[in-house]
This record gives structure tokens, C-alpha cells and sequence, in this order.
């Protein structure tokens, strides 16, 4: 039997990142699935990218920021970054064509225990540190919640959007930029009228994840020289704190040393 894990209450953190920008993260998620959602508020449409885990109620907890038709933009169809959208069926979502499939199938993590993880899978994550003997997370969301009932469900998306396409909240306006390589479908919305990237798990301040089923790395060599050359003044990763041009750089520059032929 697993220990009693205690409540936390809120679960989700909500910061305000620059000005209309809003990072929420999990906290007691551990570090293999603690990812990044943003809010952006628009003057005509708010934006969400990403959803989490759906262990805690997202909605709930964003009641305050969303006034306006709510966008709800997923990154990529992993567990982390869509197994919230359930609680936003009221909003458009909006997912690349080759994510669209996994979108829709129920995400294959159930409960939430390392132990659902296939052997060689366990090795690999114990390699890289993580305690696998023990849960995806340090605390329940509320008294009684059942961490062995945790699915993840599939959705179905409103759009299909892809590169070239645009997610236009009124006030300011994304492009949709095609960033393959951790997923076959991942994508990055940029704003450059003033430099923002939200870029899902296509890059950010931490380990990237290349070698896991529907990663590509010669396609995400691609994405990184593209990154690499992009303008940006600020990241707002799917992990991580969010970061500038210059780090942006280090980072596609050090992708690109260890895996470039
Ligand atoms: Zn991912
Ligand atoms: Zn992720």
C-alpha cells in the first residue's frame, strides 16, 4: 500500500509572466511530467496552450484570467501537455494534423505509478535519475483522490492547424511554426510583433527528450537551426522557466554539437 499522500491545495501554480502572459506548472507533478501551460489573454479571444496532466482542476483554477472565447492550443498530444483538455470542451482545440490521432485516443498513461512503465523504459529513466519505484506525484489534488484511477482521455479536436496557419486572440496574433523532432507534430506559436515563442517541448531550458517512440533527430536538427535563426526575445518553454534570445541560441547550438552528423 502506498503511504497517505498529503493535499495540496491549490495544485496549480499561476504566475504572471510579462504583461498578459500567465505560466501555470504542477508542482507536486514530478519532474518527468511537471510541464508548462501559458494563458495569454487577446482582446478578442484568450488563449490557453496546453493543459497538464488533468489531476487538478484547471478550470477552476483560471476562472478569474478567462473573460473572453477561450483557444485552447496543443503543443503536442503527450499526457503532460493534454490531459487536462476535458475540462475545456467549450473552447476551440486546436492541434497539428499528425498530433490529431494521438489527440483523440485516451493517452496511454494509467494510474499514476513509475510502475506502468515498460522495463526497459524504467532502466532508462533510472539512468537519468528518476526514482521509479516511486509515483508522478507528491500529493493529491483533493482528500480521497485515487492516483490508480488517473486516465488521461482522448479528445477530440475543433481545428487542425499547421504551419503557416495563424491563432489570432484580437489584440495580437500567432503564427504557426512546424517544430518536429520531439514529436512529429509539435509546434511553437510565435507573435513577432514582439518576439514572443511559445514553444511546447520543441525547446526549452532543460534536458530534450529525442529518443522516445515519435521523436525524430534529424528532423528536430531541423527545428534547432530553424530556432536557432529566429528573432526571438523571450521562450516560454513546455518545462523550465522561460529564457531570452541569447540562451535560446546556447541551447540549439549544443542540441546541434552533440547530435548534427
Ligand atoms: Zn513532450
Ligand atoms: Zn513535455
Amino acid at each position: 500500500m502506498p503511504a497517505m499522500l498529503p493535499v495540496a491545495d491549490p495544485w496549480f501554480t499561476v504566475e504572471a509572466v510579462e504583461p498578459g502572459v500567465y505560466r501555470i506548472t504542477e508542482p507536486h507533478c514530478d519532474r518527468l511530467v511537471r510541464a508548462n501551460c501559458f494563458l495569454v489573454k487577446g482582446g478578442e479571444r484568450d488563449l490557453l496552450v496546453d493543459s497538464g496532466m488533468g489531476i487538478g482542476r484547471l478550470r477552476p483554477a483560471l476562472a478569474a484570467l478567462i473573460d473572453r472565447p477561450l483557444i485552447l492550443v496543443t503543443t503536442h498530444a503527450h499526457v503532460d501537455h493534454r490531459g487536462g483538455h476535458g475540462a475545456f470542451a467549450d473552447a476551440a482545440i486546436l492541434v497539428h494534423p499528425a498530433e490529431a490521432d494521438d489527440l483523440r485516443r485516451p493517452g496511454r498513461t494509467s494510474g499514476l505509478g513509475f510502475d506502468q512503465f515498460d522495463p526497459a523504459t524504467r532502466a532508462e529513466l533510472a539512468a537519468a535519475g528518476f526514482d521509479v519505484d516511486g509515483l508522478l506525484v507528491d500529493a493529491v489534488p483533493e482528500p480521497g483522490y485515487d492516483v490508480a484511477a488517473y486516465r488521461c482521455p482522448g479528445i477530440e479536436p475543433t481545428r487542425l492547424i499547421e504551419e503557416g496557419d495563424a491563432v489570432d486572440l484580437g489584440s495580437r496574433r500567432f503564427a504557426v511554426l512546424h517544430l518536429p523532432g520531439h514529436s512529429p507534430g509539435s509546434i511553437g506559436l510565435w507573435d513577432a510583433a514582439d518576439g514572443t515563442l511559445l514553444a511546447g517541448d520543441a525547446i526549452y531550458d532543460g534536458v530534450l527528450v529525442d529518443t522516445i517512440p515519435g521523436a525524430d533527430i534529424p528532423a528536430y536538427v531541423g527545428t534547432m537551426r530553424r530556432l536557432a535563426g529566429l528573432p526571438v526575445r523571450v521562450v516560454h518553454g513546455g518545462h523550465k522557466p522561460s529564457f531570452g534570445r541569447e540562451r535560446m541560441v546556447a541551447i540549439a547550438q549544443d542540441y546541434l554539437r552533440t547530435r548534427e552528423k
